[in-house]
């Protein structure tokens, strides 16, 4: 068996702050989808297209639909598409800043509507943070919180092991291991996040 360190974004007290009620779009509403868009727009700018996805550029659809479920599928403000932790960082510092709200998706498996996609707001797509990597010796698997267990077992698999991780190919280690995480291996050994040995804070 082998345990994990696991890379873990500490945002998950952060990203639920409320913006609006759906359907019921006040002046007020209006004004913070308006302060939300010029601020990505400014992003866009400063990151460049391939890191900062706006509603007008032709990637953002498929991006913005990549939660498995239909009931996830937000109009984010923009989605912001990075590769570097110093990044996220920085990124939700400006957001904070500017009371712009913000969801973080990883591989996006969670149905419920506002837990890794936002309507108004900036989508934080963190599917890039897929890195694994195992260590023979002390038995600890690293895994980036956007990766798939499929890369995790692929890579147990060349020491003829496993772990305690999700039993769907396709789900991220990250939501999964937050949520407790059960595997077929939880009669013998608990859930996913007992065996957790450490985690990164990005913040
Ligand atoms: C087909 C399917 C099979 C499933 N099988 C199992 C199973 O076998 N066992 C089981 O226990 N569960 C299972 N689940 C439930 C699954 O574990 C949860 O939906 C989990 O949230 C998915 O993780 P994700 O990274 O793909 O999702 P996301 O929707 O990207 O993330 C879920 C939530 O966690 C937050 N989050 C994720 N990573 C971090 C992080 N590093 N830091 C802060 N916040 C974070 C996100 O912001 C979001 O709110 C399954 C779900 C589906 C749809």
């Amino acid at each position: 068996m082998s345990a994990a360190a696991f890379l873990a974004v500490a945002l998950a007290l952060l990203y639920r702050t409320a913006l609006s009620n759906p359907g019921n779009a006040t002046g007020n509403d209006h004004a913070i989808a308006d302060r939300a868009a010029a601020l990505c727009g400014q992003l866009q700018d400063h990151l460049g297209p391939s890191r900062i996805v706006l509603p007008s550029n032709p990637e953002y659809t498929e991006l913005r639909e990549d939660n498995w479920s239909q009931t996830a599928w937000r109009r984010p403000s923009c989605i912001a598409s990075l590769n570097a932790t110093a990044e996220i960082a920085s990124l939700v510092s400006v957001l904070a800043d500017n009371q712009i709200a913000f969801a973080i998706r990883y591989r996006g498996h969670s149905p419920n509507p506002h837990d890794s996609n936002i309507d108004t707001g900036v989508l934080i797509a963190l599917a890039n943070f897929d890195e694994v990597s195992s260590d023979a010796g002390t038995g600890l698997v690293s895994m980036g919180p956007g990766a798939r267990w499929e890369a995790v077992y692929g890579e147990l698999d060349k020491y003829n092991r496993s772990m305690v991780g999700g039993r769907v190919m396709d789900v991220g280690v990250g939501g999964l291991t937050l949520g407790s995480g059960l595997s077929y291996l939880s009669d013998l050994y608990v859930l996913a996040c007992d065996n957790v040995v450490s985690y990164e804070d990005l913040l």
